[in-house]
This record gives C-alpha cells, structure tokens and sequence, in this order.
C-alpha cells in the first residue's frame, strides 16, 4: 500500500493573525497502481497536500506513509522518500536550468551517484516515456523548445529518478488545447505502461474525468469525495456548490433523462454517443 495519510492537519502560519487551516483532518488511502485525479476549487488545499506526500511541507499534526514508513519520522531518510515519490510542480519548465536537455534530465540521476552508462540509460528512457526522440533533443537547449516540450523535458527529469509515485500539480496549466491534450495522453501512456501509481492534480473535470480511476475531491482543506469517476458525477449539485462543475456530456445525460430518456450516466462523449444511439434505436423499434 504505497501512500496513507492520517488525519493530516496543516495550518499555515500558525499562532499569528494570518493563521489559515489549509488541510483540515485529512485521511485516505491510495492503493498501488492507482491513477488518482486530485481536484478541488483554487485554494482548497491541493499544492499543500501532494508537497506533504515527499517530504517538502510537514504536517501541522498527523501522518503520513509511504510503503508503510512514517515518512516524517526521526529515522527516515527523505532522500529516499523523495526517490520513491517524484514531483513535478506546477510550471515545472521554471526549474529547468542547463544548458542542454540531456544534461537537465540527467541531474537528478548524477545526484543519485549512478554509472554512465545507467544516468545515460534513464535519460533515453525517461525521455521516451514522455514522448520525445532523444536523439533530436539531447543536445537543445531546453529554452529553444516549445512549451509544451519544455514542460515534458521536466516531467522527464522527475521520471528520470523512477518514482515508484508520480505527482503531476497542475501539469496543463498554462498550455494550449493541443499541448494539454499531448500532455494528458502522455501521462495516460505513462501509466499504462509503467503501471505507477499517479496523482494528476487539475481544477478541471474534463481534463481528467477520462483518464484516471478514482477522483480525489478537496474542498476547503477537507475531503468531500474519493470514489470512481462515475460515483463521484452523481454528486453533481455538491460539486456545482463547491465550485466544480461536471463535466458538459454528463450534464447532457442528465438533461436527457430528466426528459424521459431512460439512459445511464456517462463519462466520456464515446460512452454517450453509444448510449444515446441505443436509446435512439431503441424507441424506433418499440
Ligand atoms: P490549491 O493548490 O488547491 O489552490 P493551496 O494548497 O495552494 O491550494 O492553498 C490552500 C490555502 O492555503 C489557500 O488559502 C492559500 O492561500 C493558503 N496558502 C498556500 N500556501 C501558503 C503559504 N505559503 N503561506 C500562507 N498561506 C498559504
Ligand atoms: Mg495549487
């Protein structure tokens, strides 16, 4: 069971009149191989949260394992923590600082004391993995790249220490549709064939109502929900409260239901192109 967390507290600066409860009691737990879609409103608490799942923010009170280590612990070394849980922040592309993409992605791998021949390895494949040929951008400059690229050269620099956990904060922020798209089906991939567990935070349903298997709502620096895509659509008036809408073809479903179509919920416009067909051919036939 690779993450658990335990009724983590985080109150920013705490004892002064600017104090602010960003995590209140927050408990759950993410099984192996998950890909978990972690949403909520802009100031419900998600940067605070993931930057307490390796180490960077501690908690104001509570627990948190990773592997069953208390990560917080006297005796636990967070490098190691830090190597089993990779993270890439929001605007990743800020961090990226050598003068070539070979070099950047390798930082991490030659800070972890590897061969050549291994840092050399993990930079082909982590470059790969994120959909960039290595022999065409070993050697640019990261900032000749477009935005897009940037961004997946940082992701490939986090994937080069091999997380056993990948944590994505915000990663299409800022990108045009066609970036966000190659990003999303880029971490899709990732997770297909790496079979990480990944924690893709975003504010938009759309973004990852299709990819991931279980949805993680925050609101307010609590937990409202974490249940399937599916589940978690039902709630459609509470995420409207919170700030978070469904996504549009789940809305159109219900919309049509209320109209007397008998059709069951939906959460990718493929799934409601058949349903809705069904139900057309359906009523022809009756
Ligand atoms: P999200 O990522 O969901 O937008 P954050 O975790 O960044 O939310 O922030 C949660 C709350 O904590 C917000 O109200 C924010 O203003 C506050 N906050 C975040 N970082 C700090 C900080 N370094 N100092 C004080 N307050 C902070
Ligand atoms: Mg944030």
């Amino acid at each position: 069971m690779p993450i658990k967390v335990e009724n983590l507290v985080h109150i920013y600066m705490k004892d002064t009149v600017f104090q602010h409860i960003a995590l209140d009691n927050v408990s759950f737990t993410i099984e192996d191989g998950d890909f978990i879609g972690l949403i909520g409103h802009t100031g419900s608490g998600k940067s605070t949260l993931i930057q307490h799942l390796n180490g960077l923010l501690k908690p104001t009170s509570g627990k948190i394992y990773i592997d069953d280590i208390d990560i917080n612990s006297k005796e636990t070394s967070l490098k190691v923590i830090r190597q089993k849980v990779g993270l890439v922040f929001q605007y990743p592309e800020h961090q990226l600082f050598e003068e070539t993409v070979y070099k950047d992605v390798a930082f991490g791998p030659i800070n972890l004391k590897l061969s050549e021949d291994e840092v050399l390895e993990r930079v082909k494949a982590s470059l790969g993995l994120v959909g960039l040929k290595y022999d065409e951008v070993k050697d640019k400059s990261p900032f000749d790249l477009s935005g897009g690229q940037k961004r997946r050269v940082a992701i490939a620099g986090v994937l080069a220490m091999k997380p056993k956990v990948l944590i994505l904060d915000e990663p299409t922020a800022g990108l045009d549709p066609r970036g966000r798209d190659e990003i999303l089906n880029q971490i899709k991939l990732l997770h297909k064939k790496e079979k990480i567990t990944i924690i893709l935070v975003s504010h938009s349903m759309e973004d990852i109502a299709k990819l991931v298997d279980k949805i993680l709502v925050m609101n307010k620096g609590k937990i409202q929900f974490l249940d399937t895509p599916r589940k978690v659509f039902k709630e459609a008036e509470t995420l409207e409260r919170i700030g978070l809408g469904v996504p549009q073809v789940s809305n159109l479903i219900r919309e049509l239901r209320k109209k007397g179509f008998p059709i069951e919920d939906c959460i990718s416009v493929e799934e409601a192109k058949t349903a809705i067909i069904n139900v057309i051919r359906g009523k022809k036939d009756a």
